[in-house]
């Protein structure tokens, strides 16, 4: 029973600021010590600011077979509004230059092309599918809320995940750590054995894609996993 852990790697412009003052780090370097000392495998959706921040954690993923690295956009702004507070884009060449332009700091500073395309929030129309495949991108959502944003309580992730996991699963985490995703990392020291204990076995996105007789962006009957 395969899953797919995934983890957006968030950056707006006032979030690099943050780090750039020294007063946030928005990564939680501790997640992927524990997915490498777990030989667990995992999809990164890195935002291209992020990438800026990190550059050589993007060059340390692309290196690692167990992580897979996909774009989750340049700056994290919304595709479409209302979206938890973001700034949202106006016009499709702006969102079609959050796809490229993150695409092309990822390609630069590791070779990586990225495949998949995550939305900021999630938020998005219809006719953002359609661009989003235009840019050479597969749209990929998720069926697992593990709601670890602003969650202190690691216990609450867990339950969140383990209650509504399936096979084929893509379960959505978040990267950034304190203050933004403060309880993932302890959340994850117990969820890993657990769903490994219960038979699944956590894969990247490209191998748990593999497996669909057809591409899933075009199965629209696909069940429980939400793919665009
Ligand atoms: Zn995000």
């Amino acid at each position: 029973m395969r899953v797919a852990l995934t983890f957006d790697a968030d950056m707006t412009a006032g979030m690099r600021q943050a780090v750039l003052d020294g007063e946030a780090v928005h990564y939680d370097r501790r997640i992927i010590s524990l997915l490498r000392q777990t030989g667990t495998r995992a999809t990164i959706f890195v935002t291209g600011l992020w990438a800026e921040t990190y550059p050589d954690e993007v060059r340390s993923f692309a290196a690692d077979p167990l992580l897979e690295i996909a774009n989750h956009s340049w700056d994290h702004r919304a595709f479409r509004s209302p979206c938890y507070g973001l700034p949202a884009l106006t016009s499709d060449t702006d969102r079609r230059r959050q796809i490229n332009r993150a695409a092309a700091s990822i390609r630069r500073l590791s070779a990586v092309s990225t495949m998949y395309f995550r939305y900021p929030g999630g938020c998005h129309g219809d006719s953002d599918v359609a661009l989003v495949r235009e840019e050479s991108h597969v749209p990929v959502q998720w069926d697992v809320i593990s709601g670890d944003p602003f969650q202190d309580r690691p216990s609450v992730i867990v339950r969140n995940v383990l209650s509504s996991v399936n096979p084929g699963s893509i379960i959505v985490f978040h990267l950034n750590g304190s203050p933004n995703a403060p309880g993932t990392y302890a959340a994850l020291r117990s969820l890993v054995p657990e769903l490994k204990s219960r038979g699944y076995e956590p894969v990247t996105l490209t191998e748990l894609l593999k497996e669909r007789a057809r591409p899933p962006h075009l199965s629209p009957a696909t069940p429980r996993v939400r793919l665009l």
